[in-house]
């Protein structure tokens, strides 16, 4: 065991899979060079929010958490730089206070910087603002030579756009900076519309395209006539002289603290059809029946679920997977229609489904979003749920589409090769990078054959 390593057993938020890993922190630049050679491979890891394997190596799994300094602020461009292990929560807690929001966030707080780079998040505004990769100005990589490179569009440019959604096989990301929006309000003016069906959805999201912000949360056993039926939520910020004088006191507040507690593993027979159905049909009526709209904090607008600590042991002891596609917009209809239809059919209600419209595709090699939608469903992990997302692989693949690497945990290499076309320009760029390809390796590397064949034997 190496210096202040420890084994333990390790998963992403799915908590599938679990596995033995040795697990180091990173507590300053200068040991990595000393980490590099112990180690046949490795992967950083920032706060284990992806759902799958992507920040997992038996070998050495990097923890990126102490790595957690703010550098430097410009409060005239609003240009934050700090290092890879910030957390966005700490992020916000410092920023939007003094009036400052970050372009792009995912469905959590408790991301670090250098999960949102690597994974190259999207928000609730990627039909207008691209993906938090977008944002990046620079960063500093430590690649598998020891050595540390500053990475820009204009500098190690293709090392730059391999490590944006390059899920950590490019190097370890050191720090970053990238800019920060104003915001006057930490409010939100949230509209919320009610689709019958997925057609009347997809007729939102358009008619919404100038709205900063918008998802839509759908009832997937909902089916026939019904199928898609949805609830689209969409907002922007709120300028101060829009907030009602309750709200004006206080306008850049943070959240209460405070939040719920799933204390132990919940029975996975909890989250059956019936239960599902009933939350999905109340949960529709009052969105249905809720004023059009209505000021809310950014808290409870980009992070619902942070609110109940611990939600994914819900899903019970055998964890769950999240399955995260793209179409592009053409074979949307058809194709999300054809994934709602193949779910209600096998009766695994998902209790988490979110459908996104994507603008066009960034610059990162190996990034998720392509212009279309995107659509989000959790299976809790049973007999028959590998089965499932074969077949919503199959209808994926059917529709040019793809799925997104920082949820996956069960994909076939063929799908993911298939659906990232660039996927060789990102190898090509890692074989280049100082022997990069044989170095950074994951769980997920290994199954999606993303690693050297002779390293696939060691993880
Ligand atoms: C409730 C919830 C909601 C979410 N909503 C969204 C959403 O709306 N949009 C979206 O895009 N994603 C979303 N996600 C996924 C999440 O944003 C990403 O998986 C993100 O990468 C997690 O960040 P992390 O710091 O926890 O990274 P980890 O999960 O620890 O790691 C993720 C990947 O980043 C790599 N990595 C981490 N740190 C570094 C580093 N310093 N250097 C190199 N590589 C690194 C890892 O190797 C791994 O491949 C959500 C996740 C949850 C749990």
């Amino acid at each position: 065991m190496t210096e202040g390593a420890i084994d333990m057993k390790l998963s992403g938020w799915g908590r599938y899979p679990a596995l033995d890993c040795r697990l180091e922190h990173l507590r300053r630049c200068e040991d990595l060079p000393g980490l590099l050679q112990r180690s046949d491979t490795l992967i950083a890891r920032g706060n284990g929010r992806s759902y799958g394997d992507a920040a997992l190596n038996p070998n050495l799994t990097l923890s990126m958490l102490a790595m957690d300094r703010m550098q430097a602020f410009d409060a005239e461009t609003g240009r934050l730089t700090c290092e890879a292990g910030v957390l966005l929560a700490d992020i916000l807690a410092t920023f939007v206070p003094r009036g400052w929001f970050p372009p792009v966030v995912p469905g959590t707080r408790f991301v670090t910087v250098g999960g949102m780079i690597a994974a190259d998040i999207h928000g609730k505004n990627h039909h207008r603002n691209g993906t938090f990769g977008a944002h990046v100005e620079s960063l500093t990589l430590a690649t598998a030579d020891g050595e540390i490179r500053e990475c820009s569009r204009t500098q190690h440019a293709d090392l730059f756009r391999a490590t944006l959604g390059g899920m950590g096989l490019t190097g370890v990301i050191l720090s970053a900076s990238f800019r920060l929006r104003p915001i006057e309000t930490a409010f939100v003016i949230q509209e919320t519309l009610a689709a019958r069906d997925l057609d009347e959805a997809f007729a939102l999201f358009e008619e919404s395209r100038d709205w900063p912000y918008s998802a839509a949360w759908i009832d997937c056993l909902a089916r026939g006539a019904k199928l898609g039926r949805s609830l689209l939520i969409r907002g922007e910020f709120m300028e101060r002289n829009a907030l009602p004088p309750r709200l004006a006191s206080d306008s850049l507040r943070l959240p209460p603290a405070g939040k719920l507690t799933v204390p132990v593993d919940a029975p996975s027979v909890l989250l059956n059809r019936a239960s599902i159905g009933l939350f999905n049909e109340l949960y529709y009526r009052r969105g249905r029946a809720q004023a059009k709209a209505r000021p809310v904090h950014f808290d409870s607008f980009f992070f619902p679920l942070d609110r109940i600590e611990a939600w994914n042991r819900l899903y019970g002891r055998k964890g769950f997977v999240q399955y995260q596609c793209v179409l592009p917009k053409a074979e949307s209809p058809t194709g999300i229609a054809a994934l709602l239809e193949r779910v209600t059919a096998a009766g695994q209600g998902s209790f988490l489904a979110v459908l996104k419209l994507f603008g066009p595709a960034g610059d990162g090699l190996m990034s998720f979003p392509l212009e279309g939608y995107t659509l989000a469903l959790d299976f809790p992990m049973r007999r028959g749920t590998r089965a499932l997302l074969n077949e919503l692989d199959e209808i994926t693949h059917r529709h040019g589409g793809r799925v997104y690497l920082a949820k996956d945990a069960c994909c076939a290499p063929e799908r993911v090769h298939e659906g990232y076309p660039r996927h060789s320009a990102f190898d090509t760029v890692r074989a280049e990078a100082a022997g990069a390809t044989s170095r950074f390796a994951s769980a997920l590397s290994r199954r999606l054959a993303l690693t050297a064949p002779h390293i696939r034997e060691t993880i």
